[in-house]
């Protein structure tokens, strides 16, 4: 087994049960995670935290998913999302593909396959961050001085 690295998780979802197990798991496993229980909270933490990927169910009140991941993606494109959705959510959860998240699950899951799923999506980021960085530093020693 590959050794993971660590990153921070916001786990949104208005189920209390599961935001709070996902995150008890995900520290287990040596993660940050912090939870919010609405959309409109997660936006929030979003725009002022320092989060790496978004574990975002689709069905709350206030905001749902889908409405949370366009303003995610406005606020931080470079944040990564995967949603969560049930058997009759699916299809929220290919049109939030559709829109930028990196991709979806459906509940129930094993915790190991929702942490491999954000693993992969925090692999794209940090990719990702990477390639951005690298830019700037080419750039930069390209500036006549
Ligand atoms: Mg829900």
């Amino acid at each position: 087994m590959t050794e993971m690295k660590k990153f921070n998780v916001l786990v949104v979802d208005d189920e209390k049960e599961f935001r709070e197990m996902t995150i008890k798991q995900l520290l287990h496993r040596g993660m940050d995670a912090e939870g919010a229980e609405n959309g409109l909270i997660g936006l929030e933490m979003v725009e002022k935290g320092n989060f790496d990927v978004v574990l975002l169910d689709v069905k709350m009140p206030e905001m749902d998913g889908i409405e949370a991941l366009r303003k995610i993606r406005q606020a931080k494109p470079l944040v990564e999302v995967v949603l969560l959705t049930g058997h009759a959510s699916v299809n929220s959860g290919i049109e939030g593909m559709k829109l930028g998240a990196f991709d979806y699950l459906m509940k129930p899951m094993e915790f190991d396959e929702l942490l491999d799923k954000l693993s992969d999506a925090f692999e794209k980021r940090r990719i990702q961050l990477e390639k951005i960085e690298t830019a700037q530093i080419k750039k930069h020693m390209s500036l006549p001085s």
